[in-house]
Order: structure tokens, then sequence, then C-alpha cells
């Protein structure tokens, strides 16, 4: 059974008078482990793909199954309770607080996971090492460099613990080496989650 299933799923956007295309006839698998590359041009439906897929978007035609349960009856609390317990956002700059420290910005993501206050330090500490930025633990994510920030954000979906990270162009702002070193920690990542990036550059 694949974790994400889309069969045949197209998503258009309406407005008063147009209709655009956002998706046509899509059909994918997605696993559990694998690191998923989505690249074109741009208008491709690259986003809509994948807001698709972490369900911050619907879709008209089609299927998609979520962990073998078909969505199409999916109510707006049932996307919420899928995107809240499964989806991890890398987005630009997604949920950072700019006057929170790293580590202030990491010790809420577990707070608002649950995770008990001597847990929380733990697991803060540990995930700012896994995203290599325990020498910038106590700066202020506003004093970040692109790259760090990014790395931020990741530490933060990953305070989520949640089988699936999507990652919607977290490159796109960063220069070569820093877009390198995110992207390894994004595959590393992926040695036991789903994970998919959108990136611009092939
Ligand atoms: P990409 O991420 O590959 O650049 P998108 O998924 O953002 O592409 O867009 C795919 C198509 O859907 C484009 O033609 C775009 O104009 C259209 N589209 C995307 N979002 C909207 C929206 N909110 N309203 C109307 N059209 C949209
Ligand atoms: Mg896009």
């Amino acid at each position: 059974m694949a974790m994400i299933k889309l069969d045949q799923v197209s998503k258009y956007y309406r407005s008063e008078d147009t209709v655009s295309v956002g998706m046509k006839n899509i059909s994918l698998n997605f696993e559990l482990g694998e690191f998923v590359a989505v690249t074109g041009e741009s208008g491709s439906g690259k986003s809509t793909l994948l807001n698709v897929i972490s369900g911050l978007d619907g879709y008209e035609d089609g299927e998609l199954y979520l962990f073998g349960e078909e969505t199409s009856h999916y109510t707006i609390a049932d996307w919420e309770r899928y995107r809240g317990t499964y989806i991890g956002f890398v987005f630009q700059n997604y949920n950072i607080i700019d006057s929170y420290t790293v580590y202030q910005n990491v010790m809420l993501a577990l707070e608002i996971q649950g995770y008990n206050p001597k847990e929380r330090k733990k697991r803060a500490l540990e995930l700012i090492d896994k995203v290599g930025l325990t020498s910038h633990k106590n700066h202020k994510a506003s004093k970040l460099s692109g790259g760090q920030k990014q790395r931020a954000v990741i530490a933060r979906a990953l305070a989520k613990d949640c089988p699936v990270i999507v990652a919607d162009e977290p490159t796109g702002n960063l220069d070569s080496s820093s877009a390198e070193h995110v992207m390894r920690l994004l595959y590393t990542i992926a040695k036991d989650k789903l994970v998919i990036v959108v990136i611009h550059d092939y």
C-alpha cells in the first residue's frame, strides 16, 4: 500500500470568469523512505501538487489516497487532522518567529506538540544539532542567514515527528552552497520519512 497515492487527480482554480488548470490527471505513488524531487517550469503545477498532497488545497477529479484511505469525502476537520498529524511543512519562513532564538523557536514547536518541559529541552538540542545550528542556537531567527533560517524551519518541522515532510522551493533564495547543505539535510531526513521537495533548479 502506497503511503500517498494520487489516481487521476485534477485541480482547477476557478474565479468569476476564468478557470485555470492547476494540475490535470496526475497519478503518482509516494512511499515512506523516499526522497522525491518535483521539478518543472514555473506555472507547471508543482506547488499545486504539493498543496493537494499536504491537504492545504482541495481537488476535484480523481482520488487521493492517504495511508490507504480515500479522501474525496474529507471534511475541513478531516483535512486539519491530517495536516496536524502527518505533514511537516518546510516553506520559506514557515512559522518561524524572528524575535525568538533558534532554541526558543524549536522549544515552542515542541510545546505545541505536547512534549513536557524536560523532554522538550533535550529534544530541542537534538534537533538543533541535527540541522547543524548548535553554534547558533541562541541567535535570533532574524539574525540568521537564509540557509540557517531554512535549517531552523526544518528543525521546527521535525519537532512535529510526522511521517511526511513537504518543502516548496526550500532553496529558492539561497546561494548554491547553502542550497546544497539544505538539500543534503532533507535527503538525510528521508531515511525514515517521506520527503517531497519542489525544486526549480533541476
Ligand atoms: P508552480 O508551483 O509549478 O510554479 P503552480 O502550482 O503555482 O505552479 O500553478 C499551476 C497553475 O495554476 C498556474 O497556471 C497558475 O497560474 C495556476 N494557479 C496557481 N494558484 C492559483 C490560484 N490561487 N488561483 C488561480 N490560479 C492559480
Ligand atoms: Mg510554486
